[in-house]
C-alpha cells in the first residue's frame, strides 16, 4: 500500500514543538505543516536539511491504498470519508481515492510549494489509516518504490539522523 515515512518528521516536529493540525501538511509523507515552518532537525549536521520524505511522496503514488471502512470518520475511524471509497465486492474494505488507477496518486497527497519546489506531504497525516502509519521510512518497499521512480537510493547520511530524531 502506501505511504509515508511512519510519523517520523511528525514526532520530530512534535519534539520541537510543533503540532500539526488537520488542514496543515507536513510529511510523510507527509504530513500537514503549518506554511511558515520547516522540516529542519534540531542536530547541527542536519542543519538546513529537509526530510527525505518530503521530496519524494512516491509511495502515496505506487500503492493501493486500502483499509478496513471502520477507519472511515463515519464509522468511529479517523479517514475523511470524502477522501476514500467501498471497494467494491470486498464488502468491509475502503481504498484511499486515487490510488485504484493507474498513474496512482492518493487525494490526500498535496503539495507544500511553501517547503520547497517540489515538496509534497499527506494532508490528512494524523488521520491517515493503519497501512500508511505502517509503511516505514527507509524500508525495502521505500527504496524500492524510490527506484521504481527513479530517485536515487537514500544514502546513510539521509537516514540515520532522521531515524534517531524520531
Ligand atoms: S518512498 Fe520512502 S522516502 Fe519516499 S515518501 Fe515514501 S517513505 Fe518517504
Ligand atoms: S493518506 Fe496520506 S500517507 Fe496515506 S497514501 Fe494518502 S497521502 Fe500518502
Amino acid at each position: 500500500m502506501h505511504a509515508l515515512c511512519r510519523g517520523l518528521v511528525c514526532a520530530l516536529l512534535m519534539q520541537l514543538g510543533v503540532h500539526p493540525r488537520h488542514g496543515d501538511v507536513c510529511c510523510a509523507p507527509l504530513i500537514f505543516l503549518p506554511i511558515e515552518t520547516k522540516l529542519f532537525t534540531a542536530s547541527p549536521t542536519m542543519s538546513e536539511a529537509i526530510h527525505p520524505c518530503l521530496l519524494c511522496g512516491k509511495c502515496c503514488q505506487n500503492y493501493r491504498v486500502e483499509f478496513s471502512i471502520y477507519e472511515l470518520q463515519s464509522m468511529g475511524g479517523t479517514v475523511p470519508d470524502h477522501l476514500a471509497h467501498e471497494v467494491p465486492g470486498k464488502g468491509n474494505r475502503a481504498r484511499m481515492n486515487g490510488t485504484e488507477q493507474h498513474p496512482v496518486r492518493c487525494a490526500a497527497l498535496s503539495e507544500l510549494p511553501h517547503l520547497g519546489e517540489g515538496c509534497v506531504g499527506c494532508g490528512i497525516y494524523e488521520q491517515r489509516s493503519r497501512p500508511c502509519r505502517d509503511f516505514p521510512f527507509a524500508s525495502y518497499g521505500c527504496h524500492d518504490t524510490r527506484e521504481k521512480f527513479g530517485l536515487p537510493a537514500l544514502q546513510e547520511h539521509e537516514i540515520t539522523p532522521w531515524l534517531e530524531s524520531a
